[in-house]
């Protein structure tokens, strides 16, 4: 048996980020930038007022109230501006840019409009700049606006579109083909025979891929054949940027998974010492990562979380790939011999109101109980032969 650490490494080192590809903005949200953006506009593009009223030039404010004649209705968008000439006013509208000779804006509340008479009562005094957004406030050309390997979030694209930028620089989602393999796997809902189980893995690892960012391809449910094995690999290779089959790494007889990858793919076998999710392989098929998991369905759930899924966020470009660990409360006793694993034991829970989190177990902990995994809000981590009271201390990785 190895280490977690030591898998863990052993895989990322052997991923890379996916090559930059210019992006349309509206599919940007949630990738990862390849390249500064440095501004060139600014924004606001143009001086404009913060809010509806009237802009006046502020020394004709001094001793208000004071009486203005209005020029003219400048609307938001509006490009043919008044000057404005001591003594006068211009009503203008949030956004609108600001016009000449006027250097400052009252709100509207603090006016008294007559329209018939063109007139308006300002009843403050307010200074230069009073409600006027310079050019240039939030962003100014030449700025570096974000830098490279900035995880893109909807705020972020909407900088991108306040700037003009419509294609930014980014590594691609990797499109991730999930496969499940074995004889005994059918799908869908029709009358099990004898010896079936239905095929939960394949639905589940395509669920965690999309959850986690990335494109999930149905690469389908293959028998333990090693033909059927090696076309839909190969397949699977030509159209996605990694793989992830379940089944058929451990050490059955009709393990043919196994064979074939020995073959088409430079795989390592490993025995990890932690439970569960012991077997894995990982390898690349030409340039394509290749992750076996497990085939007990919580064991490949916990081996994507472990394995896959950081990797995946590196060929995605993320800086910060694992899950945080937090400290906890149990409010169940976690208990197991010294059998020289780590157990990730599947917990329900939540942070209470201090923040802090409070787990019990979510029930049935064998690798074939998936719905404990279902019921699971984080794994808590036991270092081999380490128990913790009921009440007691633990750390836990949050899966939610
Ligand atoms: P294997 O790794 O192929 O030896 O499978 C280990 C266990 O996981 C066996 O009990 C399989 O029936 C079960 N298993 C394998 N693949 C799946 C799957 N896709 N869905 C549900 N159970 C599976
Ligand atoms: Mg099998």
């Amino acid at each position: 048996m190895i280490e977690l650490e030591e898998a863990q490494d052993h895989v990322l080192e052997r991923v890379s980020p996916l090559p930059p590809v210019e992006v349309p903005l509206s599919e940007a949200s949630g990738l990862v930038l390849a390249a500064d953006v440095l501004a060139g506009e600014s924004v606001p593009p143009f001086a404009n007022t913060a809010m509806d009223g009237f802009a006046v030039v502020a020394a004709d404010t001094v001793g208000a109230p004071v009486e203005l004649e209005v020029i003219a209705t400048i609307a938001a968008g509006s490009s043919r501006l008044p000057v404005v000439g001591r003594g006068q006013a211009a009503r203008i509208m949030t956004g609108a840019p600001m016009p000449p000779g006027a250097d400052a804006v009252v709100m509207v509340e603090r006016t008294t409009y007559d329209p018939s008479a063109s007139r308006v009562e300002i009843e403050v005094e307010v200074p230069v700049g009073n409600s006027v957004r310079e050019a240039g406030e939030d962003v100014m050309p030449g700025d570096l606006v974000f830098a490279k390997g900035t995880l893109l979030r909807p705020g972020h694209v909407g900088v991108l579109a306040s700037i003009g930028v419509t294609t930014p620089l980014a590594h691609p989602r990797p499109r991730v083909g999930v496969v499940s393999t074995g004889d005994e796997l059918v799908d869908g809902g029709g009358p099990l025979r004898p010896g079936q189980i239905r095929d939960s893995n394949r639905l589940t690892l395509l669920g965690l891929v999309r959850d986690s960012g990335f494109e999930g391809v149905d690469l389908g449910l293959v028998p333990d054949s090693e033909q059927a094995i090696t076309e839909a690999f190969r397949a699977g290779a030509q159209s996605c940027d990694a793989i992830i089959s379940s089944g058929g790494v451990s050490m059955g007889a009709f393990d043919y998974v196994k064979v074939v990858l020995d073959r088409i793919a430079d795989m390592r076998w490993m025995q990890i010492a932690i439970k569960p999710a012991k077997p894995f392989a990982f390898g690349l098929m030409g340039s394509t990562p290749f992750f076996g998991l497990p085939g007990n369905p919580v064991s490949s759930m916990v081996s994507f979380e472990l394995f896959a899924r950081p990797a995946l966020r590196k060929m995605a470009g993320h800086s910060r790939l694992h899950r945080p660990m937090l400290p906890a409360t149990t409010t169940s006793l976690l208990a197991h011999g010294d059998d020289g694993k780590t157990h990730f034991v599947r917990m329900a829970g939540g942070p209470d109101d201090n923040g802090r989190w409070i787990v019990a177990s979510a029930g049935g902990q064998g690798s074939h109980q998936l719905t404990a995994m279902a019921r699971a809000d984080a794994l808590a981590v036991l270092p081999p032969g380490v128990s913790v009271e009921a009440g007691g201390e633990c750390r836990i990785i949050p899966l939610i």
